[in-house]
């Protein structure tokens, strides 16, 4: 039997939850979804889906509206074509890309994944019992890779990409110049399949995010993976898809038959009018991201020994804080970023997780997905915190 450890964002939160049990003030810099609720006329979508008695069992795949709905939004948004035929609907991205990786990976395979990155990607690979091959990525290259660095580290026996762009936890966002960079590498690999999440895509800082499946000889090899969690505000709808080559389509519906069938009904219908209507609501809170990423920013230059890239999306900060290392505020030593992290929240009850869930020793990943005054008191505390150790 396979044994998982828990992902660390989740163990994070539920230890920041048992302390504010506790009747402590926690706060929490530790969440990974937008703090702001689904926008009214999705929610009202939904309400007329219960009414409507969209009640019984949905498609495998999804609703046909719905993948229509989804085509649509990729030639809207990335101007690129696909058919219904070539999206499975699932619920949430993680099953999407849980069904994606077992349908492609064979015992042995190996799947390579830049770091650092998104808690589940190693784990499911482990489960499908591929080898993850990782490239490390590094703060001077604002955490991307380069294309010398993938071509070294294809083999024969590489079957996968998988990668965030932008990135959890990083923030990264790759530019067009960038993937088609990855591109040509690929362009001499004909066997090798990507992974390109773009959960992420309207959390952008920059202009627009750009997607690997835009060149000619990428988009009969990759998989876009993207759900409605983080752009919509709709974490607990659950609802995620894919946009692939037809016969990873196929399989993808086949495997999701067996385990959970078609998404919820109702999250399905209120995803259609999510994708189709007008982005205003999206829009609006990524302005306010953008406000708060700006504070995040000036309030980091203020604690020494902090060093980052400037997240160009998803809401996350990344600091370097291996300063803090082999330091001790007189009751424990501080020894990696887990320490800083268990320290933090014991010592200033502020919850961050660790930079190692995400495949990077050196870091912790701090959330501005909390108000701005939640925001402002976290890295008050933080500072405080960290001046005692020496
Ligand atoms: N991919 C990345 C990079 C994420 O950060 C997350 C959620 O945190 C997901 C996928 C999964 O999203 P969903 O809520 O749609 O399962």
């Amino acid at each position: 039997m396979l044994l998982f450890n828990e992902p660390e964002t989740l163990r994070m939160a539920k230890l920041g939850r048992e302390l504010r049990a506790q009747g402590i003030d926690i706060i929490d810099l530790s969440l990974g979804e937008p703090d702001f609720d689904t926008p009214q006329h999705i929610k009202d979508a939904a309400k007329k889906a219960i009414d409507d008695n969209w009640s019984h069992y949905t498609p495998v795949a999804g609703y046909l509206e719905l993948r229509e709905a989804i085509c649509y939004k990729l030639k809207r948004d990335s101007g690129l074509e696909y058919t219904p035929d070539q999206v499975v609907v699932s619920t949430g991205a993680k099953h999407s890309l849980a069904n994606t990786v077992l349908s492609i990976i064979n015992k042995g395979d190996e799947v390579i994944i830049p770091t650092p990155f998104w808690v589940t990607y190693e784990a499911l690979v482990q489960l499908a019992e591929g080898t993850v091959v990782k490239i490390r990525s590094s703060l001077k290259n604002g955490y991307k890779i380069t294309p010398e660095q993938l071509e070294a580290a294809i083999t024969p026996k590489t079957r996968l990409f998988m990668f965030s762009s932008p990135c959890n936890p990083s923030g990264a966002v790759y530019s067009k110049q960038e993937l088609e960079g990855l591109a040509e590498v690929f362009r001499r690999h004909p066997n090798l399949l990507v992974i390109s999440d773009e959960i992420y895509e309207y959390i952008n800082f920059c202009d627009r995010t750009e997607s690997i499946a835009q060149f000619d000889w990428m988009k009969d090899r990759t998989i876009i993976v993207n759900g409605l969690s983080k752009g919509f505000a709709m974490t607990g709808w659950r609802l995620g898809y894919i946009a692939a080559p037809k016969e990873i389509a196929k399989a993808s519906e086949k495997l999701q038959g067996q385990f959970t069938s078609g998404t919820n009904a109702v999250a399905q219908r209120a995803a259609i009018t999510a994708l189709t209507a007008p982005l205003d609501a999206t829009k609006a809170m990524v302005k306010e991201f953008a406000r708060r990423r700006e504070r995040v920013l000036e309030l980091m230059r203020e604690i020494p020994g902090f060093e980052f890239a400037m997240p160009d999306g998803a809401f996350y900060a990344f600091p370097c804080v291996d300063a803090y290392f082999g330091k001790t505020d007189g009751e424990e030593v501080i020894k990696n970023a887990d320490d800083l992290a268990m320290y933090l929240l014991n010592k200033a009850h502020v919850s961050t997780v660790t930079g190692s869930a995400f495949g990077d020793k050196q870091c912790l990943r701090l959330s501005f997905a909390n108000s701005m005054e939640n925001i402002e008191k976290g890295f008050a505390r933080i500072k405080e915190a960290l001046a005692k150790l020496s």
